[in-house]
This record gives C-alpha cells, sequence and structure tokens, in this order.
C-alpha cells in the first residue's frame, strides 16, 4: 500500500521536523521531482513524459528553480515540443476568436471574457512540477492521518515545532476528509496548541534578533535568534528562504 511506503519519510520528517515538517517533505518531493524532470534518467526525452509536460507545462516559479538547476539542452527539449503544441492552439484561438462588445458608456457591467483569454489563463495556470508536487504532498497526508493512529507517532507529533501557515492550511483541509473520527479531538487540540505555542516561540526569536541591533545588547548572546528571520518567514509562508537553488550534481 502507498501508506506504507511513505511512512518513513513521514516519520523521519517528524524526528527532525525544523519549524514544519511538512516543508521538509516538500523540499524532498520538489528536489526528486526536479531530478526526474531534469536529471539523468533523461525522462524528458520519453514521448509518453513529454506529452504530458506538453500538456501541463511549467509554471514561473518552476521555470526558475529548472532554469537554476542547470540542464539547459534538457530544458530547451522540453520546451521546444511545448511550443508546437503552444503555437497550434494559439493558432486555432486567434482563428476563432469573437471580439467582445463594446462596453456600454455608463454599463458598470465588466466586458465578458473572451475564449481567447480562459484558454491563455489556463495555458499559464497548470505547472508539471506543481501537478507531481501535490500528488506527493497529498499521499503525504494520507499518511500522516493514517499513522496518528498509533500513539507513538501522536507523542513525535506532539512534540514538535509545529507547521508552517502554509501548510497549517494544508493540513486543516486534509483533514477534513482524511482525520479518522477517533484522532478528531487529539488532533485539534494538538495543532492549535502546537501551532500558539510554535509562532509564539519564533515571535520570541524574532524580537530577540530586532533587540540584538540596540548597542546595549550588542555583547549579548544570540540565543536563538541568528536565523530568526529565515526561520519566520519560513513559519509564515512555508518553504526554506535561506536555501540556495538546488542544481544538479
Ligand atoms: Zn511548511
Ligand atoms: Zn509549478
Amino acid at each position: 500500500m502507498k501508506e506504507q511506503i511513505d511512512t518513513i519519510p513521514v516519520n523521519e520528517a517528524f524526528e527532525d521536523s525544523g519549524e514544519c515538517p511538512f516543508c521538509h517533505l516538500e523540499r524532498q518531493a520538489e528536489q526528486r521531482a526536479m531530478r526526474y524532470t531534469l536529471g539523468p534518467g533523461a525522462s524528458y526525452m520519453e514521448p509518453d513524459v513529454r506529452a504530458v509536460t506538453d500538456r501541463r507545462g511549467f509554471c514561473r516559479q518552476h521555470f526558475k528553480k529548472m532554469y537554476d538547476y542547470g540542464n539547459s539542452l534538457g530544458n530547451a527539449l522540453v520546451m521546444q515540443t511545448y511550443f508546437v503544441g503552444l503555437l497550434k492552439e494559439l493558432e486555432y484561438q486567434t482563428d476563432t476568436f469573437v471580439m467582445p462588445e463594446k462596453k456600454g458608456f455608463l454599463s458598470k457591467k465588466p466586458v465578458e471574457e473572451t475564449d481567447l483569454l480562459k484558454w491563455a489563463r489556463e495555458k499559464t495556470a497548470t505547472c508539471f512540477l506543481c501537478d507531481k508536487l501535490a500528488y506527493n504532498m497529498n499521499r503525504y497526508y494520507v499518511t500522516f492521518f493514517h499513522m496518528i493512529k498509533d500513539p507513538q507517532f501522536r507523542e513525535k507529533v506532539a512534540s514538535s515545532k509545529g507547521f508552517c501557515m502554509h501548510h497549517f492550511v494544508q493540513l486543516l483541509e486534509a483533514a477534513r476528509e482524511k482525520l479518522p473520527n477517533a484522532q478528531r479531538e487529539w488532533f485539534y487540540e494538538t495543532v492549535c496548541r502546537l501551532m500558539k505555542e510554535n509562532l509564539a516561540r519564533v515571535q520570541g526569536d524574532l524580537d530577540w534578533f530586532i533587540d540584538k541591533f540596540d548597542y546595549r545588547n550588542a555583547g549579548a548572546d544570540w540565543k536563538n535568534s541568528k536565523d530568526a528571520v529565515s526561520r519566520s518567514m519560513q513559519k509564515l509562508q512555508g518553504g526554506f528562504p535561506a536555501d540556495g537553488p538546488y542544481k544538479q550534481n
């Protein structure tokens, strides 16, 4: 079962979770997906993989990461066939384009959306790597809600540093469907406590970081505040702001 395979990384993430175990899992999954997409396995040369990248494309954030990763030829090849499909669709959209009606002089109603706009919006909204990440994160949430039936794992979660706000949202969303009834109370009580305690802890680190700039504190210990800025950013929106680009080899 998929759940069984995933218990190992989820367990590990909660052992050394830092500010958010799901950020840790997400980073692993993203790097794995990058290696799969552009790495030495050259999946982009397989027609069935290319068919998917041609259909889904890549988002701005992932293009940047793909550029930083390296493998210019791999990047070029992936985009080459994407362009073919894009231009064909654009030709169809422009050939069948119906110009929107003129906006009435006093009308507050916005001009109706054209098919061209809908199509263009959709083309820029999908991403092969985002799809892979969403698929993996969903599996991790399924695994998490399976694992919390185990008291030992519950203990691990209870003593973790909580979650970033981004994954807190995802976790609450996943809970609506996947949370076992028997763990309902434990889950909401624990997660709420973890979020309160740990957001306050990071806020404290940030306060001390700022206080350290006061000349009276110049000689004082940094305590846990040296990386308070990147950890605060992570707590607020997820990810690892201090990470350098992930590169091939
Ligand atoms: Zn996170
Ligand atoms: Zn993406």
